[in-house]
Parts: C-alpha cells; sequence; structure tokens
C-alpha cells in the first residue's frame, strides 16, 4: 500500500563528536546539531525549513539523503525504511530524492560542459535506452529549467553562464532524474536579488507540473511566504514550531519565531512589524542551556524555562509551537 507521506521522520538525531566539526571540547562530548526531529511531508507538498545558520538544517538534509549517517531514530521514505541503507539501496534512494545545494560555482564542475553535467547522473543512474534518449532527456531538462532553446547551452561551460542560469543547471541536472522529492538548501542565498524571484517562481512552477514534493531549507521566511505549504522552524537542532504557513505567518507563536518573522522587510509601512532582535549569540550546540534551549535569548523567558525542556514533555511539540508559555503571550 503506498502511503500517505512520501517522507516521515521519527525522532531523527545526528550527533557528531565535539571537534570534529568546529567546536573544540576537552569532555569528548557531541555537537547536537539534529536533535529529536519528528517530520511528516505528504505527496506533492513543499515545507520550509527555516532557521538561522547553524541551527541543524542542512544537517538535517544531508542526514535524510543518507549523506550523514544518523545517530538515532528513523527515516521512512514512501512507507520503506531508510535510515540505514547499503551502498546499492542508497543509489537508488538518491535518484528518487534530489538535492539542489547553495553554491552553483561549486556544485558545477567547471571542466565539463552543461551536457556532460545534465547527462552524468542518467549515466551513472543506468537511465535511458541509448545517448540519443539520454540527450533528450537532457534538452528537455534544462528546457523546464527556463534555459531555451537548449541546444545553445549544451556545449558551454558553467563560467560561461551567469550565476542563475548555472542555479538552473544545477536543478535541471536533478530534475533529469525525475526525482519524487526535491531538498532545495538555500538555493537562492548565492544569487544577486534580482534573480532569487526567478529561481523560486521555476522551483514553485516546477512543483506544481510534476507534483514534486520539496524541502525548502532557507534562513529568509520571507523568500518561500508563497511557495511553501508549511513551515518548520528550527533552532539549535530542534523543530520549535510547526504549521501551514498561513497560519504561521498570521499567529505565529514562538519567540524565536517571531524574531524571524519580524525582520522580514515589509514594504507597507502600515504592515510592519516591530523589529525583535534577539540578544545574544546562538549558544554552542557542544554544551546546549539546561531547560528550555531558547531561553538565554528569550525575550520572555521566565524562571522555568531554565529547569524545564518544553520539548520533553509536549508530546505534540511537532505539531505546535514547543513553548511553556504560549497562552501567555498569543
Ligand atoms: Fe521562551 Fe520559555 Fe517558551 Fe522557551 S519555554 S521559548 S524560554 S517562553
Amino acid at each position: 500500500m503506498t502511503s500517505e507521506f512520501i517522507l516521515e521522520v521519527k525522532g531523527l538525531k545526528k550527533y557528531f563528536q565535539a571537534g570534529s566539526s568546529g567546536w573544540f571540547s576537552k569532555n569528548g562530548k557531541q555537537v547536537h546539531a539534529v536533535d529529536d526531529i519528528h517530520l511528516q511531508l505528504k505527496h506533492g507538498e513543499v515545507i520550509a525549513l527555516v532557521g538561522e545558520s547553524g541551527c541543524g538544517k542542512s544537517t538535517l538534509a544531508l542526514t535524510l539523503l543518507g549523506l550523514e549517517e544518523a545517530t538515532a531514530g528513523q527515516i521512512l521514505f514512501n512507507g520503506q525504511d531508510v535510515t540505514h541503507l547499503a551502498d546499492k539501496e542508497k543509489k537508488e534512494m538518491r535518484r528518487k530524492i534530489q538535492m539542489v545545494f547553495q553554491d552553483p560555482y561549486e556544485s558545477l564542475n567547471p571542466t565539463q560542459t552543461i551536457q556532460e553535467i545534465v547527462v552524468e547522473p542518467l549515466v551513472v543512474h543506468g537511465i535511458g535506452a541509448n545517448e540519443t534518449e539520454r540527450l533528450e532527456r537532457t534538452k528537455k531538462a534544462l528546457e523546464d529549467s527556463g534555459l531555451k532553446p537548449a541546444e545553445t547551452y549544451l556545449n558551454r561551460f558553467p563560467h560561461q553562464l551567469s550565476g542563475g542560469q548555472r542555479q538552473r543547471v544545477v536543478i535541471a541536472s536533478a530534475l533529469a532524474l525525475e526525482p519524487q522529492l526535491l531538498v532545495a538548501d538555500e538555493p537562492v542565498s548565492m544569487l544577486d536579488v534580482s534573480i532569487r524571484a526567478e529561481i523560486i517562481n521555476l522551483l514553485a512552477e516546477l512543483q506544481k507540473t510534476r507534483g514534486i514534493s520539496v524541502i525548502f531549507i532557507t534562513h529568509d521566511l520571507g523568500t518561500v511566504g508563497f511557495f511553501a505549504d508549511r513551515v518548520a522552524v528550527m533552532y539549535l537542532g530542534r523543530i520549535v514550531e510547526i504549521g501551514g504557513m498561513n497560519d504561521v505567518l498570521k499567529n505565529t507563536k514562538h519567540p524565536y519565531s517571531q524574531a524571524l518573522l519580524s525582520v522580514i522587510p515589509v514594504p507597507n509601512p502600515r504592515l510592519r512589524r516591530k523589529r525583535i532582535i534577539l540578544q545574544g549569540e546562538t549558544p554552542n550546540p557542544v554544551n546546549l542551556p539546561s531547560g528550555c534551549r531558547f531561553h538565554p535569548r528569550c525575550p520572555i523567558a521566565e524562571e522555568k524555562c531554565k529547569q524545564q525542556d518544553p520539548h520533553l514533555f509536549n508530546l505534540n511539540a511537532t505539531h505546535q509551537a514547543a513553548c511553556l508559555l504560549l497562552e501567555n503571550y498569543q
């Protein structure tokens, strides 16, 4: 039976040995990069994963793709447990889950032509009966990604394209494999502001026409407001708020989400929110604060927030803000 969800994540954790990823610890402590994530994604759904740099959203994406091994928890893809797969099965799964990375300058091999770049994954996965068929797929993927006519791009090299065109090539090479899930990790943050909207519109159109599910990772909630069905806000390895995009935008519950939302530029001055500037730095994920891990920066923290971890007793934490004081400031 086909699962209702394309992706289910249950209690997923990814810890690194401290010191192996830039944080130094003498005590053999661990970096809690992803810490007890629960998430469900329906077929054809778009979810925005939002949070500041270092909150664990990219590590979560890499773990979902099997590029990082999960420390604990379970990942189900189309109802099948894919948490710890053998290499052969992993390869097959990666065809169905494709990733668009942040930096189109680094994700394209500068020595390959655009044709070689897009054809390569088809060859690796044994897709297409022959070269002619693979070339046709390549051209279609390029044209669907806005690079028309495809023939004018096939023999060019990445350095001969603009930043936006390069990101379109990255998207084309993911699309050529006809994935069911696209994980886009900050796909527009390296691009000029003028072409960000074009790339987001392209992803929105592809999602609509192909029915692909999308996880859109961003630090800027403002970039995906119109595109995503739901939003999950991450802080220090955990989802602190999740809900329908409109619900979260109109009725933001968690103080961290409120701070993120308050800094989104709004052209109409009458609709502008009061900016909430959080005090202090994001704590070191090796030495997490006691109680609620947001308490050192939370503008409404109370004494009990230092002792109680709302995530641990809020059994429905993935469906509402995991906060002790919700009723006090709604
Ligand atoms: Fe702030 Fe306390 Fe809610 Fe944490 S539990 S977000 S510290 S009010």
